[in-house]
């Protein structure tokens, strides 16, 4: 069986077809600057040359056609006809209550994800769009939506309320939700299946441009950072993680700007690249910290500063941790973090193995050391892989 994987933002098209035999990777590739000038679609065939198409793209549904005559081209392809493909798993971010699970596309699925347009207005048109175009150049094949609310739905009742007058959340179900949730649900998966203990209690650190953290019960989620949105939790690249509600007011007064200015600084102005000045990279901010700047200093600690606070929040939920993954961009990528995070710990009896630490860049590693109370993990995210997993599994 092979699966089309598909992640669909408001100007870029990711896709990886996974043959599910063997969970190999035929072939990925983006779609960028869809909509606006300058569009350009990069194809990847694994084990031949990379390929770009430089074509207009004015919406999904010509990127799409293009993504499907680029996997049958007689030279980069890598199916001879669409038919090989049977199915499509399209990553969508929001749900509300409605869904805690991935399912089949059908019209109530779609009007589910329209409906959630308010609760995720960057990510949730540009989902739908993308499975309609799917519908259209691909008619009769199964489409299945997994969302990135499903991990983190299932929390307990009493981590999941806000605690503001309840009839918001039975008249608007406002509640955290939590994101990131195809990652979190294959890291605390495959760190379950690396301990060997099926009741494994694990800490997830996604730390990527967008971050958020999850504690989790033999792979079942009990809490997770991010809330209504991706907003909640964790020091991010461009967005704040937790504020005092009370800050929005105050700018607000103060600046003579709205509601809605001020969350788009809260979503695109703040994070590392708001106290720092300098960049939302963490690459970036790190050299502009090592050359001296104060301001890129205070973003890093603040950043990592968040996170262990977070992981003894988190023990304490579950009475304890046996495991503590880090992932994506930054968590996979950047020993110096994972140190610094793990120099808070040392009441938990982590023990780092730094030699280890210092040579892991995205493999999957233990890295602390066997007399550590509590294992510290390396494990690359594989979002596309768990959709195509969650896909293959309904159809
Ligand atoms: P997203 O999927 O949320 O866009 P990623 O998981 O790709 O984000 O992570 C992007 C972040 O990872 C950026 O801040 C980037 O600086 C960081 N990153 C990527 N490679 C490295 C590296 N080798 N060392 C440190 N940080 C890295």
């Amino acid at each position: 069986m092979k699966v089309l994987v598909m992640n669909c933002g408001s100007s870029s098209l990711k896709y990886q077809l996974i043959d599910m035999e063997n969970e190999s990777v035929l072939a990925k590739g983006i779609c960028e600057r869809i909509g606006a000038d300058g569009s350009v679609l990069t194809h990847k065939p694994t084990g031949k040359d990379k390929y770009v198409v430089e074509q207009a793209m004015p919406d999904h549904g010509v990127a799409v056609q293009l993504v499907l005559d680029a996997l049958q081209d007689k030279e980069h392809g890598v199916i001879e006809s669409a038919d090989e493909i049977t199915a499509i798993g399209h990553r969508v971010l929001h749900a509300g209550t409605i869904y805690s699970d991935a399912t089949l596309v059908t019209e109530d699925v779609k009007k589910v994800v329209r409906d959630c347009f308010d609760l995720g207005p960057l990510h949730n048109p540009a989902n739908l769009i993308g499975i309609e175009a799917c519908e259209k150049a691909m008619p009769g094949k199964p489409n299945v939506a997994v969302f990135d609310t499903a991990f983190g739905m299932n929390i307990p009742k009493k981590a999941a309320m806000y605690a503001i007058p309840y009839e918001y959340y039975e008249k608007y179900s406002i509640r955290r939700y939590g994101f990131h949730g195809t990652s979190h649900m294959f890291v605390s998966g495959e760190t379950v299946k690396l301990l060997g203990k099926e009741d494994a209690k694990v800490i997830v650190c996604h730390i990527g441009n967008g971050a958020s953290i999850s504690a989790s019960i033999g792979g079942k989620c009990v809490d997770t950072s991010m809330g209504l949105t991706p907003l909640e939790g964790l020091v991010m690249g461009t967005r704040s993680g937790d504020v005092d509600p009370a800050v929005l007011q105050f700018i607000c007064n103060h600046e003579d700007i709205s509601v809605d200015e001020m969350l788009n600084i809260l979503n695109k102005k703040s994070g590392l690249l708001g106290i720092s000045g300098v960049s939302s990279d963490f690459r970036d901010v790190r050299q502009a910290a090592v050359d001296g700047n104060e301001r890129a200093q205070l973003a890093m600690d603040t950043y990592k500063y968040r996170v262990a606070k977070y992981i003894g929040s988190y023990t304490a939920a579950m009475n304890g941790v046996d495991a503590i993954t880090f992932t994506a961009g930054v968590g996979e990528n950047a020993p110096d973090l994972r140190k610094d995070i793990c120099d808070y710990l040392g009441y938990l009896g982590v023990e780092l193995d730094e030699e280890k630490n210092e040579n892991v860049h995205g493999e999957t590693t233990v890295i602390s050391t066997p007399e550590s109370k509590v294992k510290v993990i390396v494990l690359p995210t594989n979002e596309e892989l768990a959709i195509a997993r969650e896909t293959a599994k309904l159809v």
